[in-house]
């Protein structure tokens, strides 16, 4: 069935927001957080946000480019802050969402690097650079859980990641991989400002 979807984005990256919005297997929809909310009170923020927003949305895509990263400061991310830290945030009646961060191609070479041989376990680890340098704090701390291991299994993370280019090859695939998240036993330690 189709998920209906939400999606972030950076400016930048608005070219391949309007392919997703477009792909005809896909319910998406997209409503910028350009009205300011005027509260101070955090939690009353988000409630707002996904009652506003994202009110029938289950999954949110992410799109991470080449501006969306936590290094370039809270103030630069704040309208992805708040897109993710709703999507997180449990309301009542209105359960989180799945996360599905989408590479775009200029990004694929600074997220995705070569496998390296572990120094703990022997075994070889994929090496998926998902942190401040590349993408916003409530994507990287949900995605790489802390778990005390030396390596990050599927079962270890909420958010789901993919490369554009596999993406398109099958999306609704990686939305339904990130709506079963929800329920999965990992969606009880996602944090919504890590
Ligand atoms: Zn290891």
């Amino acid at each position: 069935m189709a998920r209906k979807v939400y999606v972030s984005f950076k400016a930048e990256d608005m070219a391949y927001k309007d392919a997703i919005l477009g792909m005809s297997n896909l319910d998406c929809f997209h409503n910028s957080l350009n009205t300011p909310i005027d509260s101070v009170n955090e939690d009353y923020i988000l409630q707002r946000i996904r009652e506003d927003y994202l009110s029938d949305s289950t999954v949110t895509i992410h799109l991470i480019g080449l501006y969306g990263a936590e290094n370039r400061g809270p103030y630069e991310q704040r309208f992805i802050k708040r897109e993710l830290q709703a999507s997180l945030y449990d309301g009542a009646g209105n359960t989180k969402s799945g996360i599905l961060g989408v590479v775009v191609p200029e990004a694929s070479a600074a997220v995705f690097k070569q496998p390296y041989r572990c120094g703990n376990c022997g075994d070889s680890h994929s090496s998926v650079a998902i942190g401040d340098g590349t993408t916003i704090s409530e994507f990287s701390y949900n995605y790489y859980i802390p778990n005390g291991k030396c390596a990050h299994p599927e079962e270890d993370r909420y958010c789901v990641l993919v490369a554009w280019d596999d993406f398109t090859t099958a999306p609704s695939d990686y939305v339904e991989r990130a709506f079963a998240k929800r329920t999965a036993p990992i969606a009880n330690r996602t944090k919504v400002r890590p």
